[in-house]
């Protein structure tokens, strides 16, 4: 039996989580709502950021080995809230800017 066309909208279709950030627009506040509270050095703590932030907020600075946060691309999950609490400052977004979901 053949797939109907309906069943590509199915809710087992996969979607990319570049696909799913796309669905979001940011509007920027120039100040950070992010910040590195512990020694922005300690891999062994930060590392995680890296590869569990769905937005890749957190980088490592190849020249100086220091936490980079490109806070702009944060889409407020609370992952690096939970992951590193006594490393990582959050707080959302001055009021007006932020995410805005476009879908749902
Ligand atoms: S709240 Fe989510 S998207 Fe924003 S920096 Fe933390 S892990 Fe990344």
């Amino acid at each position: 039996m053949k797939d109907s066309p309906d069943k590509k909208n199915s809710v087992n279709e996969t979607v990319s989580i570049e696909d799913k950030l796309f669905t979001i627009n940011y509007d920027h506040n120039h100040e950070t709502h992010i910040t590195c509270i512990g020694d922005p050095k300690d891999w062994e703590v930060l590392n995680p950021l890296q590869w569990t932030c769905p937005a890749k907020v957190y980088t490592k600075n190849q020249e100086s080995g220091s936490l980079d946060i490109d806070f702009e691309n944060c889409i407020e999950c609370g992952t690096c809230q939970i992951l590193c609490p006594d490393h990582i400052l959050w707080v959302y977004p001055k009021g007006g800017y932020g995410i805005r979901n476009r879908c749902g």
